[in-house]
């Protein structure tokens, strides 16, 4: 039997089908439908297939679906809610219950959507910056973390990443404070070296490109962890053939990406065997399109994103090339820019 081999054309297949209509199990993902477009999106951009999959009128169609899940003042005037919400799952945005708006943004969706928005070569002149820039002050909390929204718990480096990317891309950090992150991203580093969700968590591979990425947007790369030998050793200690995640996981498609991407933010990719994790990958890859998590897993559009950038990373010809911290390739952000400039 013939080794496996890189399938780009079916993984272009895949991202298609996926954009126009995903599998049953999907359903309950509904609220995070932004972000699963992002990935069917973001995938067929590294694949350079997006002019050829799109025509005008259909990526003017997918700008305005985004912008249509926009939370801005004129829908609720309720304190850091405003950006964009994960899709259109809990009805109309004018919906109100006793004259009060329950509508709320989602700083990981938000994300999303400022990402699919460059992706589809929109210059986010639609987008109401200076109500995501003011959620933003009522989103970080006194100990620098950040929570999604005002009605979550969750306060954790994963919106700390979201909240970076977002200002880097309006250009504005007036709704964010760097010191107090900065401080927070340094509290969630354990003593293993790893970066955990919030401090006195487990390390996990995931948090470690959101502290890294997030650090580097911030311009505080070099100062912001201080032991980068152990942040270096943790993250190289992931790799057994693939990576895994956590201490002790076994092998998972996306750390791939999650580590991969944080030692490329770092400037050691060097350091990974990328014989042995491309021999993983490849197992992963399904013959239908697209990566499981694991060799025996279906194909999902997460994995099947991050384990094509994975190889995007690792050189693979006829792949864009990606920008870690922002995880967008390089073409599209470069095209944001001149728009953004005009
Ligand atoms: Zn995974």
């Amino acid at each position: 039997m013939d080794p496996p081999t890189f399938l780009p054309k079916k993984h272009i297949a895949y991202f298609q089908r996926c954009l126009t209509l995903l599998p049953h199990p999907y359903q309950s993902e509904e609220s995070v439908r932004l972000s699963l477009a992002f990935f069917c999106l973001g995938g067929l951009d590294v694949l350079g297939a997006l002019d050829a999959t799109l025509t005008d009128d259909q990526r003017q169609g997918h700008i305005d679906w985004v912008y249509a899940q926009q939370v801005t003042p004129a829908i609720t005037t309720v304190p850091g809610t405003h950006g964009f919400r994960g899709g259109p799952f809990d009805g109309p945005l004018d919906d109100r219950v006793n004259g009060v708006n329950y509508v709320t943004a989602n700083l990981a969706t938000t994300y999303s959507a400022l990402l699919s928005l460059v992706i589809l070569g929109d210059d986010l002149a639609r987008v109401d910056r200076k109500a995501i820039v003011r959620s933003m002050t009522y989103l970080q909390q006194p100990n620098g973390g950040i929570v999604p929204h005002p009605y979550s718990a969750e306060c954790d480096i994963r919106f700390l990443y979201c909240a970076c990317v977002i200002c880097h891309l309006l250009d504005d950090w007036s709704g964010f404070d760097s010191d107090r992150a900065v401080e927070f991203i340094r509290r969630c580093q354990n003593y293993d070296g790893g970066i955990a969700t919030s401090p006195g968590e487990e390390s996990h591979g995931g948090m470690m490109l959101c502290a890294t990425a997030s650090l580097k947007l911030m311009g505080r790369l070099a100062d912001g962890l201080p032991d980068r030998v152990a942040v270096l050793r943790w993250c190289i200690d992931r790799q057994n053939q693939g990576f895994h995640g956590r201490i002790n996981k076994t092998d998972d498609t996306c750390y791939s990406f999650w580590v991969g991407a944080a030692l490329k933010v770092l400037g050691h990719y060097d350091l990974i065997d990328d014989n042995r994790q491309r021999e993983f990958l490849l197992t992963t890859q399904r013959h239908i399109g697209g990566f499981g998590k694991a060799p025996t897993e279906y194909p999902d559009v997460l994995h099947s994103y991050m384990g094509l950038v994975a190889f995007s990373m690792m050189g693979e010809s006829g792949l864009a090339e990606i920008i870690p911290e922002l995880n967008i390739s390089k073409e599209s952000y470069q095209k944001f820019l001149v728009k953004r400039c005009v």
